[in-house]
């Protein structure tokens, strides 16, 4: 397998983006919510690198494309912070087809959120069913598999260090 990203370039990549968020939210305690599980290691990063006060929240969401095109999400572990008129900086690993990107935002909008911002590691533009844009990407790659640092496949590779394309042998 042929490493990605490797991860020196994703704590350069955290390091760039904290800088940013602990800018802009400067003077505000944002709540950084990590997408279980992929997201996991890019968010326990991330956080390394945001200089203000801020505090962690998780949640993990099943979605699945509807008979309409807009996506549909079953939370499988709600937030635990009442998100109303906070900040919240919602963290994932990858956009992809953007259903998980819409359908959190549609949901968590409901909540009253003073700002919603997302970050995503890897950023997968040709594969969209809809629009969906992140504020935040990492990196920009091809229509590619790919696995490690948090990213699966059949719940295995989560725990290699860099990010790999996915190939057969
Ligand atoms: P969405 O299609 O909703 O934008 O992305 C849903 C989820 O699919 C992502 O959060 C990620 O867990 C998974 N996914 C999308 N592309 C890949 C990929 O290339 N590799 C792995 N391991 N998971 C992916």
């Amino acid at each position: 397998m042929k490493v990605l990203i490797s991860n020196e370039e994703i704590v350069e990549i955290s390091k760039k983006i904290g800088a940013k968020l602990s800018e802009k939210f400067a003077g505000k305690f944002p709540v950084v919510v990590c997408v279980l599980k992929g997201a996991a290691p890019f968010h326990a990063e991330l956080v390394k690198h945001i200089s203000i006060d801020m505090e962690v929240d998780y949640i993990q969401v099943s979605s699945y494309i509807g008979k309409e095109s807009t996506g549909v999400i079953t939370f499988k572990k709600d937030l635990e912070v009442d998100i109303t008129g906070r900040d919240v900086i919602i963290v994932e690993d990858i956009v992809d087809t953007g259903t998980t990107l819409n359908a959190l935002t549609t949901e968590l909008s409901k909540r009253n959120p003073n700002s919603l911002t997302f970050v995503s590691l890897l950023d997968k533009p040709s594969r969209r069913k809809m629009e969906a844009k992140a504020d935040y990407v990492g990196k920009t790659i091809d229509d590619l598999f790919v696995i490690g640092f948090g990213l699966d496949l059949d719940q295995k590779y989560r725990n290699l260090k860099d990010v790999y394309i996915y190939d057969e042998d």
